[in-house]
């Protein structure tokens, strides 16, 4: 262990979500609602369920190494040529993929405070200098981050929406922050939650594509489309970054199973409709109740709200699971007064809200 490399023995692991099996075992509770993964709580459309029933047959045989016919839907569904697309074991490998490729050692990283952890700790894992911009309102400062640009950054990553804290940026506000970028820098534009996203001055990380060679635009199957246990996530760049990036790639990052129902998820459009409306109706319940009971919800665009809790939160987190709502405490960010509240079911919120009644 001695040996380790100093800059890797450093590192905060990434916290997931209390599994509801873990919570289930500790306390034996038969009832648990989990809100703490921004999973879907609609869990996946039923042509997913067909296809991997299918796929169960070919489980003998390795996946397509190119993933052709699923790189070949995700072309056709964005409009964009296969040479552009790359998919990844989550979003999260191929986050990791470009920072390996594009940043080292004396690197620069950037990246705004309270954004996405994995950000961070990409930059600790490739040994380069993390440059973590203060927040303006709990979101991306783009002013800051654009001033904070120097010689030697070499790679920026933007949220939009933003986990934790579900912060949005306009597209007017990207556009005036891409225009100070330097062509030599590449820019991330991380859209794991664009489908829950209502506003109409939304950026649109495909335009982006068109005007910038260096943007990478990055999306995920695990939120709307409710694959979150299969990983499977995809990025959009020009060719010659594609084809870098894939140099660093394992032999079949992803599986035959995650592939087929990637497929099958695209292609059920109505599924994604449906669960964008549930969280649309069930966010602003879930909002007016935490606002009624004296908290403050961060506004969202995503499928969760950060909310305020004050000095007592983690107390109220650990109240919580007693009573078998396990939600997200964000302390790791630098935001102990707050939890992240997945948006569930009705039934799962309204488990949410009278466990919270009787939190003391
Ligand atoms: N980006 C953001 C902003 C996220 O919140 C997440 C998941 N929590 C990811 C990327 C990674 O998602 P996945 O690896 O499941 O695709």
């Amino acid at each position: 262990v001695d040996q380790a490399l100093p800059h890797i023995a450093k590192i905060s692991p990434y916290i997931p979500g209390k599994p509801v099996s873990e919570l289930q075992r500790e306390l034996g509770l038969s009832r648990v609602t989990k809100l703490a993964s921004n999973e879907n709580p609609l869990g996946v459309s039923a042509k997913v369920e067909q296809a991997a029933k299918l796929a169960l047959k070919t489980l003998g045989r390795y996946p397509d190494g190119n993933a052709f016919y699923l790189r070949a839907a995700i072309a056709e569904f964005t409009c964009r040529t296969m040479p552009e697309v790359m998919v990844g074991n989550g979003s999260n490998e191929l986050l990791e993929f470009v920072g390996r490729v594009f940043a080292g050692p004396g690197d620069e990283v950037i990246f705004s405070q309270y954004a996405f952890a994995v950000y961070a700790i990409t930059a600790q894992i490739i040994g380069a200098t993390p440059i973590q911009v203060t927040a303006k309102a709990y979101g991306h400062d783009l002013d800051a981050m654009a001033a904070a640009i120097t010689s030697k950054t070499k790679l920026i990553y933007l949220a939009n929406p933003n986990n934790p804290t579900g912060s949005f940026f306009s597209a007017d506000a990207l556009t005036a922050f891409m225009q100070k970028v330097p062509a030599n820098v590449v820019v991330v534009y991380d859209e794991a939650y664009l489908e829950y996203v209502e506003r109409d001055d939304a950026p649109s990380g495909l335009a982006l594509l068109d005007q910038y060679p260096n943007v990478i635009v990055t999306r995920t199957f695990s939120k709307a489309y409710g694959l979150a246990a299969l990983r499977v996530g995809y990025l959009l760049a020009h060719p010659d970054i594609v084809n870098l990036l894939n140099r660093i790639r394992a032999p079949f990052n992803v599986n035959e199973l995650s592939q087929v129902c990637a497929v099958a998820a695209l292609a059920d459009q109505d599924f994604v409709a449906a669960s964008v409306a549930l969280n649309k109706q069930e966010r602003s319940k879930v909002i007016t109740a935490l606002t009624h009971m004296g908290y403050t919800p961060l506004p969202s665009e995503g499928n969760f709200v950060c909310v305020n809790m004050g000095p007592e939160a983690a107390s109220i987190n650990q109240q919580l699971l007693q009573l078998g709502v396990i939600v997200r405490p964000v302390a790791n960010y630098g935001m102990a007064d707050f939890l992240r509240i997945s948006i569930g079911t009705e039934a799962e919120n309204q488990h949410l809200i009278t466990a919270l009644a009787q939190v003391k």
